[in-house]
């Protein structure tokens, strides 16, 4: 098959982890019969650079014609002191926001093989597989009315307002049970409708759609328990799905279970066109080294098969890949320990193709 993709390389060590993104889309391409045709869109401080703005319309044009967008990491020193609205991170929030995607799915899954990268336990969390599944573009963050007020009386006033309409409430749901399908069959609702109404709804209408997904089990649970759940007794969950602050809070969390950044993609998924990237930043310290973990953009492309073009295989492909070469020894300064084999960017992109060719 053919499939149009936007590669945003970005900034600091961006560049260094989407080449070997790309050497590994280029060889499934290569083994399943694909072709992918690269079409490059600049956003942060490489689009400043080049267009005086981190987000240029030429990018959205482009990123809109594509099936998907396969992005690096924005950001560092060199934009840091620019006004807000004209900072790197104002690019990444606008393109998110421009291509509506409402599900930001990220997983937690500790690789057995670096399992002491962690700081909790080895037997909590052996084994942990869990996919957030976090509302993006409703909630608390958006609803009104919002600001800081006066009031009559000289204080102030700074108010949020937490609201979800019936309707965003059913799709992200939906989306967490779909997900579920595919996985272990579990989906942890995350609320708090012991005191808030909009929670309330989040429930009733969770479980209104478990209805149409018997073979899919759905639990609910408070945020302040889920929080405590993830470092007790991680392995309890598959899918969590929550609205857009708990699900910020609890994606985090479980992402330091695994105890390494460089290994976690995520996904925004739901609008026009998904969006697959790395969950960490830019890395200006070790930018240039030629030592950045690729592992993180690699299973951003296994995601961006899985979620954005539908080809389950070859996203297993990459992930079973990716774990053999961890079997090996081979390991990035980042996750390295003793007696393993330590080995720069381009190698641990070489030796995930060479077992993907092999697989
Ligand atoms: P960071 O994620 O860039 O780095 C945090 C630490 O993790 C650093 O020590 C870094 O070397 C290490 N690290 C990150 N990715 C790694 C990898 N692949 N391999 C090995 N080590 C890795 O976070 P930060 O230092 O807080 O932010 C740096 C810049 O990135 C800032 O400008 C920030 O705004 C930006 N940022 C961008 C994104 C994004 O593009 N989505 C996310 C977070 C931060």
């Amino acid at each position: 098959m053919n499939f149009n993709i936007s590669v945003m390389k970005g900034d600091g060590i961006g560049p260094e982890i989407a080449r070997e993104g790309i050497k590994i889309l280029n060889t499934i391409g290569e083994k399943f019969n694909h072709k992918f045709n690269y079409i490059e869109v600049y956003v942060g401080g490489c689009a400043i650079d080049r267009f005086d703005t981190p987000l240029p319309e030429e990018t959205i044009e482009k990123v809109l014609k594509t099936d998907a967008l396969f992005f690096s990491s924005v950001g560092g020193p060199k934009w840091e002191n620019l006004p807000h609205d004209k900072k790197p991170e104002a690019g990444l929030l606008g393109i998110r926001k421009t291509l509506g995607a409402f599900a930001n799915l990220r997983p937690a899954k500790v690789f057995n093989e670096l399992i002491d990268a962690s700081t909790l336990k080895r037997e909590i969390i052996r084994d942990i597989d869990i996919m957030v599944v976090r509302e993006l573009t409703s909630g608390i963050y958006f609803g009104k009315p919002k600001g800081v007020f006066n009031l009559p009386n000289k204080d102030k006033i700074g108010i949020n307002t937490l609201s979800y309409k019936k309707s965003e409430i059913e799709r992200i749901v939906r989306l967490a049970f779909d997900i579920a399908k595919k996985r272990r069959k579990k989906v942890t609702s995350i609320d708090k409708a012991n005191v808030l109404e909009s929670s309330q709804l989040w429930r009733d209408t969770a479980n209104e759609i478990s209805k149409d997904y018997t073979d899919v089990e759905l639990n609910h649970m408070y945020v302040d328990n889920a929080a405590m759940q993830l470092v007790r007794y991680p392995k309890q969950f598959d899918v969590i799905v929550a609205g857009n602050i708990f699900g910020d809070i609890l994606s985090d969390e479980a992402s330091m279970l695994t105890g390494s950044i460089g290994m976690l993609p995520s996904a925004s998924v739901g609008g026009s066109v998904g969006m697959f990237e790395p969950i960490h930043g830019s890395a200006p310290d070790i930018v240039g080294k030629n030592i950045a973990n690729p592992i993180a953009q690699i299973e951003s492309a296994a995601m961006m098969l899985r979620y954005g073009l539908n080809r389950e295989l070859e996203a297993q492909t990459i992930e079973r890949a990716v774990e053999s070469v961890l079997k090996q020894g081979y390991r990035t300064p980042d996750i390295m320990s003793a007696g393993e084999k330590q080995v720069n960017t381009q190698k641990m992109g070489d030796l995930v193709a060479k077992a993907i060719i092999e697989a």
